[in-house]
């Protein structure tokens, strides 16, 4: 099977942590639109002095500097047989140049992985987190700031892919070794 796989899930639900067990396991890397901006934060480039005013802040950096980027990334060979997108798309605007980026290059989207996790549950670890990591971004402000976007415009984007049978939903509450098996057993289930 190949393996072109988005990650979804609120902030706080474990995506970045699951998205990186699941590449390992099936064998394919892990494209993280978070994490790609905080390393050009941190490297100073261009792309960071531009993301970094949005991210601090808690809010979406344009589309048009992200759909670029990602676009960059998934032309590299090392995506060629797969990946998983973890952060992307956020947008309806993003879904839509995910899915021509894709048509272009021939392929398609195998399945979108969500990861359900209740609010309280959430909030409770993106604190957790604040404590541990000390991100720029997880400021109170900024926190409620993601989880505010992600309601509005990441989450409905389950129903579009709900619509061309490719969501997998798996509960994102237990173990973590726990919850990769739950997503490896729900996308088996799924791929057939
Ligand atoms: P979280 O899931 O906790 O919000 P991420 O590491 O996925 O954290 O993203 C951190 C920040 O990077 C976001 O708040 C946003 O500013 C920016 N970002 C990441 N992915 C995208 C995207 N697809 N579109 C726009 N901005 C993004």
């Amino acid at each position: 099977m190949t393996a072109r796989l988005i990650i979804m899930g609120p902030q706080g639900s474990g995506k970045g942590t699951q998205a990186a067990r699941l590449a390992v396991r099936l064998g394919v890397p892990t494209i993280s639109t978070g994490d790609i901006f905080r390393a050009n934060i941190k490297g100073g480039t261009e792309l960071g002095v531009r993301a970094k005013v949005f991210t601090d802040a808690g809010n979406l950096v344009p589309d048009e500097i992200t759909n670029a980027m990602v676009a960059d990334r998934l032309a590299e060979p090392d995506a060629a047989a797969g990946f998983i997108l973890d952060g992307y798309p956020r947008t309806a605007d993003q879904a839509d140049v995910l899915d021509g980026v894709l048509a272009g290059a021939g392929s398609a989207l195998d399945a979108v992985l969500e990861l359900d996790a209740p609010r309280e549950e959430l909030l409770q670890r993106l604190h957790k987190r604040a404590e541990i990591e000390n991100r720029a971004d997880d400021t109170e402000d900024a926190i409620r700031r993601r989880l505010e976007i992600y309601a509005e415009q990441t989450a409905p984007l389950t129903t579009r892919y709900a619509e061309r049978g490719l969501l997998v939903v798996a509960d994102a509450i237990g173990e973590v070794d726990e919850v990769t098996e739950r997503l490896l057993a729900a996308l088996a289930a799924h791929v057939g």
